[in-house]
């Protein structure tokens, strides 16, 4: 067994309700599909066996958009038995229904709050099911729009790492292990919208190979050893952060995300993307 921390988020659909400026996952730009359990279902079974995963996260989009959303937390439940596992949800699609994820599979709600407008409403609404996570602002996106075309940054790859906040948010995409959520959305966001990107880009951006449930031993575990190294795709993220709202206005004085560039070690994984009530407010 391999253990892989500090989170494997299972990312199972590229729609949202929401166009928050700067996703970085595309989800503001009419993104499309779903990705359904049963499409890489042994694929999760022989990874099952290969990985422990302290932590998952179900994660979109909006996860709660996807009709197969109870079957991937049984599933994912059934699969990892001792993993923390919780929905990341924008919070707007509240229904009563969704305690049963908790009481049936243990799997719980992590809330993303995104407009400070409404966040005490939705905060109301969800105050016994999920722990909230203030996410007001957004900085640029790695797809940029460029003269009605889409380009990619042309960052140092060193320092878009270092700067950013995704680094550790490793992916699981259509039955494959990535680092990081942009190598797995970007080449979708290719094929549905067209990157204008000149050969070199172009061959980077495909050179990125993920992982497969089958891949050997030394593989996994270089996956695992160079987590807080660069990969020579980092050239297309920004190294420059530049913040807004999630409605794209520049403001002052909102709370803005902590994140910092050292190791992640097993021993801080319950300070790691988990508030330290979640549990207990899942628990209720
Ligand atoms: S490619 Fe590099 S900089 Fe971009 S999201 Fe992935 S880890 Fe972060």
């Amino acid at each position: 067994m391999f253990k892989i921390f500090p989170v494997v988020e299972f990312y199972i659909t590229n729609v949202c309700n929401l166009t928050c400026r700067g996703c970085n996952r595309f989800n503001d730009k009419k993104f499309k599909g779903h990705q359904y359990w049963d499409d890489h279902a042994e694929e999760y079974e022989a990874w099952s066996k290969r990985l422990d995963i302290p932590r998952i996260t179900i994660i979109g989009g909006e996860p709660t958009l996807n009709p197969d959303l109870e079957k991937w937390a049984m599933n994912l439940r059934r699969l990892w038995p001792n993993a923390v596992i919780m929905i990341q949800t924008n919070g707007t699609y509240w229904k009563p229904e969704y305690k049963k994820l908790w009481d049936n599979y243990a799997v719980g709600f992590g809330l993303s709050l995104h407009d400070p407008l409404t966040a005490e409403k939705i905060k109301e609404q969800w105050k016994h099911q999920a722990g909230v996570i203030e996410a007001y602002v957004f900085h640029q996106a790695t797809v940029i729009e460029k003269n009605n075309t889409w380009v990619l940054h042309q960052s140092d790859a060193k320092r878009a790492f270092a700067a950013c906040d995704m680094k550790h948010d490793h992916t699981m995409y259509n039955g494959k292990l990535y680092k990081c959520p942009a190598m797995s959305n970007l080449p979708d966001f290719d094929q549905q919208f067209g990157l204008t990107l000149d050969e070199r880009q172009r061959d980077l951006l495909y050179s990125y190979t993920p992982l497969a449930s089958n891949c050997s031993d030394f593989e996994l575990q270089e996956f695992i050893n160079t987590k807080d190294q660069h990969i020579s795709q980092c050239e297309f993220c920004p190294e420059h952060l530049k913040w807004h709202t999630a409605l794209g206005e520049l403001k002052e004085n909102l709370p803005k995300p902590i994140f910092d560039i050292k190791e992640i070690k097993e021993e801080d994984l319950d300070q790691v993307r988990f508030p330290p009530d979640w549990k207990l407010r899942t628990a209720k």
